[in-house]
């Protein structure tokens, strides 16, 4: 026996962002099915709202690919949304189309690519910019120049909506190319899997194929040393024909520990691209849109109040909105209103406290098994004056201080020092993941409570 709408939301799932799925989805369940009027139980007016307006077709489609007749789907809020009818009853003969795992190569150019990422509405700020211009001039001409695009950041900030964009826009650009999205993951599985089956010619061939390769996550090919060998064969093959190759990861090729040499020049030689933490005005622009796509009306203090709050990443800051839109309509009333009678938490963020510049130097100080007295002091052994460079730049970014106040906090004369040392460290930053590792962790340990 298998359940209906396991399968609805398993395909449905493939479709839509982790966030939109957790969000609207995970908790509905089937009410009942008859004569081809479907009914869903969910959870909340909101969720209703939203699932008839803006996902009612992904939704049909889904119920018609499991070979059922779909005439209309109505919407039943109920706090319970355990089935009322059980699976058995709903679903009489119903041929069983969906196998639980649908392959990769399941149909010939269409991959995994969803098409709620797209270019239009990922918000574009200091954090990011660089990273969609070069998306800009892959969508117009891929293959060229930023071949391979290898696009960096921590986790949450926009990596996998950001190439799957691309992906969208290549498609619809050009239906017949064939382009394949694929987590890192499970392109080890399914290579592993060839192999076993003596099939690992067929699958080199098929990816030789392709017009674009997207490979997410790449830092997961640590330890699988079999997949990274073929990877530089197919990826040797694609470039040769000037296939376009875009390849994302939490770091740096040269911090992919045990990544061949070689193959790590060859991701980074067009350069690599980072996405950086969102800034307060980013992060209000973000919310701002998230909101205005969900059709859902929010204040101005609302949206600063959650971009103020959450400090974490773009995927947090999402899950904040959801809940916060999801709760105010639940209540009835505005997200503010909610916010000031404080029955929001915002749980995943650190809420910055006030610092002081003592506070900084002891940190930093700390972190680098060093003193403080060696950080003010005038010593110019490298990894003090690296230090002490750090302490400049946190005091200017983290407290605004003037390069003349920074360059005294540390006991040096000349502001000019001062300022080359922060924008070294902002430059360095961009590209040294290591430091920015470091640097994230002592603000970390400064903002914990
Ligand atoms: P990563 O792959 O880097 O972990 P994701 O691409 O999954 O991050 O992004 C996390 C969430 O944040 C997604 O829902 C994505 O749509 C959203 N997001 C990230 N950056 C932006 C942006 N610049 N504009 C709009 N949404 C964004
Ligand atoms: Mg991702």
């Amino acid at each position: 026996m298998y359940n209906i709408w396991d399968n609805v939301l398993a395909s449905i799932k493939q479709k839509v962002s982790d966030t939109v799925f957790v969000t609207y989805f995970k908790d509905t369940s089937l009410s009942s099915s008859e004569n081809g009027k479907i009914t869903i139980n969910v959870k909340n007016a909101f969720i209703s709202k939203q699932l008839s307006s803006k996902y009612h077709s992904i939704i049909k489609d889904a119920i018609i690919n499991t070979g059922t007749d779909v005439n209309e789907l109505a919407f039943e809020i109920s706090s319970n949304t355990k089935p009322k009818v059980r699976p058995r009853e709903v679903i009489n003969d119903v041929p069983e189309k969906i196998s639980s795992k649908s392959t990769h190569f399941a149909t010939n150019n269409v991959s995994s690519l969803k098409s709620e990422y797209t270019l239009d509405n990922f918000i574009v700020g200091s954090n990011n910019d660089l990273a969609v211009a070069a998306a800009k001039s892959i969508i117009d001409a891929p293959g060229k120049r930023f071949n391979p695009f290898f696009l960096y950041g921590s986790p949450g900030l926009g990596k996998t909506h950001l190439v799957q964009a691309i992906g969208n826009a290549l498609q619809k650009k050009d239906p017949n190319l064939k382009i394949l999205y694929m987590p890192t993951p499970d392109f080890y599985n399914d290579f592993v899997a060839a192999v076993r089956n003596g099939k690992g010619n067929e699958f080199r061939k098929r990816f030789q194929k392709l017009d674009c390769l997207i490979l997410d996550d790449f830092q997961k090919i640590i330890g699988k040393q079999g997949s990274q060998d073929e990877f530089f064969d197919i990826f040797n093959s694609l470039y040769q024909l000037n296939k376009q190759i875009i390849v994302t990861s939490d770091r740096l090729p040269s911090q992919i520990e045990t990544l061949d040499p070689r193959l790590s020049s060859r991701l980074a030689q067009a350069g690599a691209f980072d996405l950086q933490l969102p800034k307060f005005e980013d992060k209000c622009a973000i919310l701002r849109a998230k909101a205005d796509l969900a059709g859902a009306d929010i204040e101005d203090e609302a949206i600063e109040y959650i971009a103020e709050n959450v400090n974490t990443n773009i995927r947090d800051l999402e899950g904040e909105l959801s809940k916060i839109l999801l709760m105010s309509e639940v209540r009835g009333i505005t997200p503010l209103e909610l916010i000031n009678n404080g029955a929001t938490s915002i749980s995943h963020t650190s809420k910055p406290r006030p610092l002081s510049s003592k506070q900084i130097i002891d940190k930093v100080a700390k972190f680098y098994n060093i003193t403080s007295k060696d950080i003010c002091g005038g010593s110019r052994v490298s990894n003090i004056k690296t230090a002490r460079q750090i302490v400049i730049y946190l005091l200017c970014s983290e407290l605004s201080f003037s390069t003349t106040n920074a360059a005294k906090e540390v006991g040096l004369k000349d502001h000019t020092t001062a300022m080359h040392a922060r924008d070294k460290i902002a430059k360095d930053l961009k590209m040294d993941f290591t430091l920015r590792e470091q640097i994230e962790e002592i603000k970390g340990q400064l903002y914990a409570a």
